[in-house]
């Protein structure tokens, strides 16, 4: 059985006394065995995630990592540097990352080789955008997005979370519906099997808040989720954690 995993991506917020009161109510919840949970923290607090979350039963991470080793890349954080920090998870390949860096389907997979290099395990956001969508475009995208990492890990991909994240739905307030979300999955799911990684947890990420993380996470392929702004108030994360803790 595939254990559900939740997973907290902080975006580019919080300060050193916000995180360290959100960290702290964290780790003291009581969280169940049936439930993994992360939370992704911009590179700056790694060392404040590893200090409060070390004797935790919770996990922490990067939201990026370079597609490079070491050398003459300012600004960027190697894989090697995450470990460092004691991080075991990376998002590589957010829409966020795509848009707005200009993120191939090739550098992303990329990333994901160098955070696996690393032992780190790397979280693959793919997603359509609106217009995407809207033109039936869907599976086509998400299955590329999907294949340019099974090409270049070959068969490295079992070890991977995958994170179908529709871009339409993330920070909107507007989810996917458990239908919909579902359908996108077992198709995802179909792919990583005939790559030999039928096992590899998907996550739904888009507007995951406590009201409705129960109705996705009840879905046969939907193995727990990526969350972003409901990640930031330890209450409404908590009831999205216990949501996954009872499904
Ligand atoms: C995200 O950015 O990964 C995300 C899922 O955001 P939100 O939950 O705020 O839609």
């Amino acid at each position: 059985m595939r254990k559900n995993l939740v997973v907290g991506n902080w975006k580019m917020n919080g300060d050193k006394a916000q995180n360290e009161a959100l960290l702290q109510s964290l780790s003291t919840a009581c969280i169940a065995e049936k439930v993994t949970v992360a939370v992704c923290a911009p590179f700056p607090y790694l060392a404040q995630c590893q200090q409060v979350l070390d004797t935790s039963c919770m996990a922490w991470g990067a939201q990026d990592v370079s597609e490079h080793d070491a050398g003459a890349f300012t600004g960027d954080v190697s894989a090697s540097m995450l470990v460092d920090f004691g991080c075991q998870y990376v998002i590589v390949g957010h829409s966020e990352r795509r848009a707005l860096h200009g993120e191939s389907d090739e550098v992303v997979a990329q990333k994901a080789r160098q955070a696996l290099n690393a032992g780190i395990t790397p979280i693959v956001c793919v997603g359509e955008t609106a217009d995407e969508q809207e033109s039936g475009l869907t599976h086509a995208v998400v299955s590329r997005q999907l294949a340019a990492v099974i090409d270049l890990l070959a068969g490295d991909t079992t070890s991977i979370v995958l994170a179908y994240e529709p871009v339409w739905a993330i920070g909107t307030g507007k989810n996917a519906t458990p239908a919909q979300a579902q359908a996108v999955h077992a198709q995802l799911r179909a792919q990583l099997i005939g790559s030999g990684a039928g096992d590899v947890p998907i996550l739904y990420g888009g507007s995951v808040k406590a009201d409705n993380a129960r109705e996705l996470f009840s879905e046969s392929d939907i193995d727990g989720g990526l969350i972003g702004g409901a990640s930031l108030k330890s209450e409404d994360f908590l009831a999205i954690i216990q949501a996954a803790i009872e499904v």
